[in-house]
């Protein structure tokens, strides 16, 4: 069965996403790539990032710097820095770029998993940290999966007697257990002081009911002085930049 590579919270990071896609095709060549939104926003290279998520027929919903950067109607308050990033990107998004956030659902089912930006109940504004979201996220899902972002901190909550509890991710493939709602970590902008990229392998399988395949986290590397670079040349700020060394 095909395995598919989830993606989150790319951020308009080009080099980021280099790097995951040549691990991708290094781990599990012909991989499906799926994402959880917010494929811009913060990050210098939008319209490349976008270009290269076509160009693998990647598929996704729609996260909330996209919705922003497309003026979804949609109330929500960003801090200053990731309101210059959306004003510059909103400036420079190709129609092109601009049709294809367009098509962004905020839900889609894929096989056994569904995947949104934020969580089932709130797709672009709620943010899944602690086991009472957790639970509720799980319970809201209709597949035996949930993949999310929004967070940009790699986890794995599952349902054990009516409440989620957080198993522990490393990077060995997991099984992947039903009434499952699971976070890859960023990819452009990751915030859990570990800068490399973040995405992970879904290899679905098992038995479809206590088992629905494994998961299997990476961390990647990547040229962060090369992203960098290319903020400064745009002039996006000085804080979003050093977020990327810091991994936070
Ligand atoms: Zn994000």
């Amino acid at each position: 069965m095909t395995t598919f590579a989830v993606l989150a919270d790319v951020h308009a990071n080009l080099e980021a996403l280099f790097a995951v896609m040549a691990d991708i095709d290094a781990e599990a060549p012909g991989a499906t790539i799926v994402h959880c939104g917010d494929v811009v926003g913060y990050g210098p290279q939008p319209n490349e990032v976008i270009d290269l998520l076509r160009a693998r027929r990647a598929i996704g919903v729609l996260g909330n710097h996209d919705a922003r950067a497309i003026n979804h109607p949609l109330e929500m308050r960003f801090n200053p820095d990731a309101e210059a990033a959306i004003v510059w990107t909103k400036h420079v998004l190709t129609p092109a770029s601009v049709a294809w956030l367009r098509e962004l659902p905020e839900r889609l089912e894929v096989g056994d998993a569904t995947l949104v930006h934020g969580s089932p109940r709130d797709p672009l504004d709620e943010y899944v940290m602690e086991a009472g979201g957790a639970t509720a996220s799980i319970d809201a899902l209709a597949t035996p999966l949930g993949f999310h972002g929004h967070t940009h901190i790699p986890a794995y909550w599952c349902a054990r007697d009516g409440a989620a509890i957080g198993l522990p991710i490393g990077g060995d493939a997991v099984e992947a257990l039903p009434r499952s709602y699971v976070n890859p970590g960023s990819v452009g902008q990751p915030r859990d002081r570990d800068p490399r990229a973040a995405y992970l392998l879904w290899t679905p399988g098992g038995d479809g009911e206590t088992s629905f395949g494994t998961l299997r986290w990476r961390r990647i590397n990547y040229e962060i002085d090369r992203t960098v670079a290319a903020m400064e040349a745009v002039k996006l700020p000085q804080g979003l930049r050093d977020r990327l060394y810091a991994g936070r």
